[in-house]
């Protein structure tokens, strides 16, 4: 869906406060990425926990997938640029993640899932962005949402592709819409000497993922160039009301950027892998409850 979008210049665009390059590692039974947001960003870049990039065209790096297995706590939102994954879940749920489509998965209580791929090869390529949830939704009832490429919001400003994933932006809003933490995920794409802005309040933390196609911007006076594959934590400067990229004018090809804000619980965090909670006796009646097979019941 294309919808047309209301320009909204920022006067002061926040600043990069730092870059961070992400950590290669394996997870599931044993799919190769990129942990972007590791676990000692956590508070820093609170409700997020954690950011995965995966993105191979070798089947080998991905092929085992993501076998049942159970979360507690917080959301999972699966954003897919290239393949094909199959979810199915302890609560009935089945669904096709494919190219441009996003999956919203609230744990809640607990949930247990799995995530293959349904491809044996060719590229697959995409995102999983976890988003803490307050303690009191800790417990709340399980949820999922399949978006399809149609479902996504997007608009095009001054050449700049922007598909709205989750809260809003320019007046459009996004596919998922969420209290409490109110997260913004933009996926915005480029072309080369192009310019945009996004309003974000002062007080959301928020962070820039560049995934392709080179360098970027962030910044007015005195920008910052940051370069794909990194991420970068935008200041919460009191006095900026959003953050503004600008894309090289000698760029070889458009820059795609997942732009990441939200609102912070400023509340305990205790992971023990696939799930966060806020206490450490918490996270041990999850794994109880997970061991008697109550955890997603
Ligand atoms: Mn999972």
């Amino acid at each position: 869906m294309n919808t047309s979008a209301t320009p909204t210049p920022v006067q002061r665009s926040r600043r990069v406060e730092r870059l961070v390059r992400g950590q290669p590692t394996s997870d599931g039974a044993g799919v190769k990425l990129t942990r972007v947001l590791t676990h000692d960003l956590q508070q820093r870049l609170d409700p997020f926990l954690m950011l995965d990039a995966f993105g191979s065209d070798a089947a080998g790096d991905y092929i085992a997938g993501f076998p049942d297995h159970p979360h507690r706590g917080f959301e999972t939102v699966t954003i897919m640029k290239a393949g094909r994954m199959r979810h199915r879940d302890s609560v009935g749920n089945v669904g096709l993640l494919e190219p441009g489509s996003v999956q919203w998965m609230t744990a809640g209580r607990g949930i247990i899932h799995s995530e293959m791929p349904e491809q044996e090869e060719g590229r697959m390529a995409g995102f999983q962005l976890w988003v803490n949830l307050a303690a009191k939704d800790k417990m709340s009832a399980p949820g999922y949402r399949d978006v399809p490429p149609s479902g996504v919001p997007a608009f095009t400003l001054d050449g700049v592709a922007v598909r709205v994933i989750a809260g809003s932006s320019h007046g459009v809003g996004g596919a998922v819409s969420r209290p409490t933490t109110e997260p913004v995920v933009l996926d915005l794409t480029l072309p080369p000497g192009s310019r945009f802005d996004a309003a974000l309040p002062p007080g959301h933390n928020a962070f820039a993922y560049v995934y392709g196609g080179g360098a970027v911007a962030i910044g007015d006076d005195g920008a910052q160039t940051v370069d794909s594959d990194r991420m970068a934590i935008l200041a919460n400067d009191r006095e900026a009301d959003g953050v503004r990229f600008t894309a090289p004018a000698d760029a070889t090809g458009p820059v795609q950027v997942l732009l990441v804000a939200g609102a912070p619980l400023r509340e305990p965090i205790a992971q023990y892998g696939p799930f966060v909670m806020n206490t450490v006796e918490q996270i041990h009646q999850a794994v109880r409850d997970f061991q008697a097979g109550v955890l997603a019941t």
